[in-house]
């Protein structure tokens, strides 16, 4: 699979697309791109070769301690870290779906939500609803893990992924 073409193609679906109509960042001075040196964004399973490919200089990858298990091996989820400025045509996926999230439901269905992690610093995210968002902005999120979800690797992420969103849901 070449991975680096598949994001690519993906990240051109929030391109112009985005969570509400307005611009966000001025409610809340972009509170999610503050560029803590303890908080980055997961890459989701084969996005790491966006970034070989790519080679920007406004982030750095590292292997985070987060894993998960595929094929009898354990793999590290990469990190993307940046200072709070970035090349908006090349940032991650997960800065893309903020505040959503990819998730698997208890019968193992792919569900779009609202990232429980985004609570601490969205005024968004705390107010609304996923039905209040701009609906081709939801629809796109779902188009992108529809077809994410159907790679076996990207699935057992996801599944990992899911419980670790769900340890900050019981904290809130
Ligand atoms: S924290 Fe929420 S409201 Fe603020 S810029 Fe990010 S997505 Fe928009
Ligand atoms: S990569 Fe860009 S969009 Fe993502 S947190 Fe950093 S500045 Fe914000």
């Amino acid at each position: 699979m070449n991975s680096a073409y598949i994001y690519l193609q993906l990240y051109r679906l929030f391109d112009e697309c985005t969570p509400v109509a307005a611009d966000c960042g001025q409610l809340c001075g972009s509170a999610c791109c503050r560029g803590d040196e303890d908080d980055g964004m997961y890459l989701f399973p084969g996005e790491s070769s966006v970034y070989k490919l790519l080679s920007p200089d406004w982030v750095r990858i590292e292997p985070s301690d987060f894993c998960y298990e595929y094929a009898g091996k354990s793999y590290n989820v990469p990190i993307a870290l940046c200072k709070g400025e970035c090349d908006r045509y090349q940032r991650p996926l997960a800065c893309r779906i903020f505040p959503l999230t990819p998730y698997i439901s208890d019968d193992g269905r792919g569900e779009i939500r609202i990232d429980p992690r985004s609570r601490r610093m969205c005024p968004m995210s705390r107010v609304m609803e996923l039905e209040d968002f701009e609906l081709s902005f939801v629809r796109n999120v779902k188009k992108a893990f529809t077809l994410l979800a159907k790679n076996k690797q990207v699935y057992a992420f996801l599944q990992e992924y899911t419980k670790y969103l769900k340890e900050f849901e019981r904290f809130l």
